[in-house]
């Protein structure tokens, strides 16, 4: 087989992916109540343990043509589960190899795991270190909170196993950001899980993700709800601790969710901020100076991110990892043929087309862009559908941290180009 290497061309257009790889599907080492891949092993019928592997061959195959198609002089690899650690040390080191063998003259190959660190070892810690790995490590706070729903198969807590995985980060010297799972319990105590992530953790970088899941999440893919099942913004059903509650029990509350982002956004300002990485917060500076935001939540466009499951399956986006939103197969389609096609451009476009007017008329549009699709399954006051869930926390988080920000973005020297109450700045920096 002659193999042809990719040409950087610095002067060409720049092609970039990011796609989210599961080269172990949905098989897991431990069972999270909240886990939203676990049920794609009953969706496609995959094996569970490592029989639901990608193949060598599929992973030669993958990552040649994931760095052949793309001309950027930087190309990041993003490695999920599923549990990706349950492979072994010996797959990520096939993994290196092959990227070296592929990888341009000019170009630099990243790579971020996803873990849930239970597996960790001296023989990871050097691996990853060695081969500067980003790891970004789950974990949902302190003991009580994170054992909840963290549980292993036999309903355990992994808290411990989790801890031990930190310490091998720290030991040698990984690069690696945390990231919490917002639910009900994670939800009520924001201030705590703060303090935990920054002072026993230390966290150089804190990812927070709402779980936010309607009941038919296992089965049925977002924008297939049933109209009739979909229910007003803040009805008592929308309410995950209501006996008929429209999401599971859980997850965050819209309310929940704006308390838990403004607490720790107060706690952040007044001590760690220059210190400690919020993407939310740093991500809406960017978004105020008018950029657009870096995160695809709150950018207006989906579509950049695919997902790839072990059998050489791409879908439109992690989320959506359903049979409706399959783009097909990399042993019949080209990546870039199945990231640039006309599909994922809808796909891509219908975030920001599909707003209901209460988004498009809402004052913070720019900053939120209605959420991620997957969580726009309520009615608007006025009886329109395709209002996101977490609207009212939402609103409260934008409208509290916009004359703070507009500070920020002064102080920083740039204007604000986005907000309403850069005239009401009363915060002073220390
Ligand atoms: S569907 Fe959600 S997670 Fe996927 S790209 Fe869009 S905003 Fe991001
Ligand atoms: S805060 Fe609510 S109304 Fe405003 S854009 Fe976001 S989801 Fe829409």
């Amino acid at each position: 087989m002659s193999i042809q290497l990719s040409s950087y061309q610095p002067n060409m257009p720049s092609k970039r992916m990011n796609i989210m790889t599961k080269p172990i599907g949905s098989a897991c080492n431990i069972d999270c109540t909240y886990c939203y891949y676990l049920s794609k092993e009953e969706l496609f019928g995959h094996e569970t343990g490592c029989g639901s592997r990608m193949s060598d061959e599929m992973l030669e195959t993958y990552i040649k043509s994931y760095i052949e198609q793309q001309n950027h002089h930087e190309i990041v690899f993003h490695w999920q589960g599923g549990e990706p650690t349950l492979l072994g040390v010996n797959y990520f080191r096939d993994v290196v190899r092959l990227q070296k063998k592929y990888c341009p003259k000019g170009v630099t190959i990243e790579n971020n795991l996803q873990t849930n660190g239970t597996l960790l070892t001296d023989e990871w810690g050097k691996f990853l270190s060695k081969n500067n790995f980003m790891v970004g490590l789950s974990i949902d706070g302190p003991e009580m909170i994170h054992n909840a729903y963290r549980t292993n198969r036999s309903g355990r807590g992994t808290f411990k196993q989790t801890m031990k995985g930190l310490d091998i980060l720290h030991k040698h010297n990984v690069n690696f950001a945390t990231l919490t799972c917002v639910n009900n319990l994670t939800g009520a105590n924001p201030l705590e899980v703060y303090q935990f992530l920054r002072d026993v953790v230390r966290s150089p970088q804190m990812q927070f993700i709402p779980i936010v899941e309607p009941k038919s999440f296992r089965d049925t893919a977002p924008q297939r709800w049933k109209d009739e099942e979909i229910i007003f913004q803040g009805m008592p059903e929308t309410e995950p601790s209501h006996p008929n509650s429209i999401v599971e029990a859980w997850c965050v509350s819209p309310s929940q969710w704006g308390n838990f982002l403004c607490t720790i956004f107060d706690e952040w300002l007044e001590n760690d901020i220059g210190k400690i990485n919020v993407p939310y917060f740093e991500a809406s500076v960017e978004t105020w100076m008018g950029r657009v935001n870096p995160l695809c939540t709150l950018a207006p466009m989906c579509g950049k991110g695919l997902a790839i499951e072990h059998n050489g399956d791409v879908f439109a986006c992690d989320h959506y990892v359903y049979p409706e939103y399959k783009l097909g197969n990399i042993n019949d389609a080209e990546l870039e043929d199945m990231q640039f096609s006309q599909g994922q451009e809808s796909f891509g476009k219908a975030k920001e087309a599909s707003l209901p007017t209460q988004c498009r008329q809402c004052d913070y549009q720019f900053a939120c862009f209605g959420e991620c699709p997957k969580n726009r399954f309520t009615k608007t006051l006025s009886g329109e559908s395709g209002l996101n869930y977490l609207c009212a926390g939402w609103k409260q988080f934008f409208t509290h941290i916009d004359p703070y920000i507009s500070m920020i973005v002064s102080t920083m020297g740039y204007p604000v180009h986005k907000g309403i109450n850069s005239h009401a700045m009363k915060y002073q920096f220390k």
